[in-house]
């Protein structure tokens, strides 16, 4: 796809999340990954439903701003996210309330936020990780994405936002809508005592549709050393 057609794309999708409410003001932020080792990545203090395709950020392999206006200042989750997931192409990262809601709540557990309620969670967004709070912009949370070794493609910041990463900017959208609505979901049913999806219907999802899920990695090494 060329430059021109990957801004188009990054802005087509911006305005969209904007639009349906899924991220507020100038929240949210969103990056490609270039042929090039380069990325493009939407500038800092813009909102998502405005974006001018020229003025994109275009940083080159080290990070340098290439053209462009200044890039969004959570550049280092961007980063660390695209360093440990070969195969990223693109990350969304969104302020979405649901999701927002759900990192403030005290049982939710770290390595996977949320339980596995439809399968198109576990399809799109796979399993989801929660990293501490830290400021906006603060290096030391690539640490904290770092410590989850590649693991997961959906991150969520405690008190802050989903991070998520994918294949295309498309798979990374559509993974962040799942995310954001299964984080409805949980919250309309909390304390109600849902029926989840069983560890057997997990894995035949992932058998079938071969899911990467941290969880089955984790039995698996348990299984067989
Ligand atoms: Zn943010």
């Amino acid at each position: 796809m060329s430059d021109t057609r990957l801004r188009e794309e990054i802005c087509r999708y911006g305005r969209s999340l904007f639009e349906r409410g899924l991220t507020p003001g100038s929240s949210g932020n969103i990056s490609m990954r270039l042929d090039d080792g380069g990325w493009l990545v939407t500038p800092t203090n813009a909102s998502l439903g405005f974006l001018d395709p020229g003025r994109i950020s275009r940083l080159d392999a080290g990070g340098r701003l290439v053209s462009g206006d200044k890039p969004t200042k959570e550049i280092p989750l961007h980063s660390a996210l695209y360093e440990l997931r070969g195969s990223a192409r693109a990350i969304v990262h969104l302020h979405s309330t649901h999701a927002v809601a759900l990192t403030m709540l005290p049982e939710i557990d770290p390595r996977a936020a949320l339980p596995p309620m439809t399968p198109y969670y576990l399809m799109r967004a796979g399993e989801t990780a929660l990293v501490p709070y830290y400021r906006p912009g603060d290096p030391a949370v690539a640490d904290a994405i770092r410590g989850l070794a590649g693991k997961y493609a959906s991150v969520l910041l405690a008190n802050h936002g989903p991070v998520v990463a994918g294949d295309s900017l498309e798979a990374a959208v559509f993974a962040t809508e799942e995310l954001e609505e299964t984080a409805k979901l949980y919250l309309l049913l909390r304390n109600l005592n849902p029926r989840y999806l069983s560890p057997q219907q997990v894995l035949d999802l992932a058998s079938t549709f071969k899911l990467d899920l941290p969880s089955l990695d984790d039995h698996e090494g348990h299984d067989h050393g």
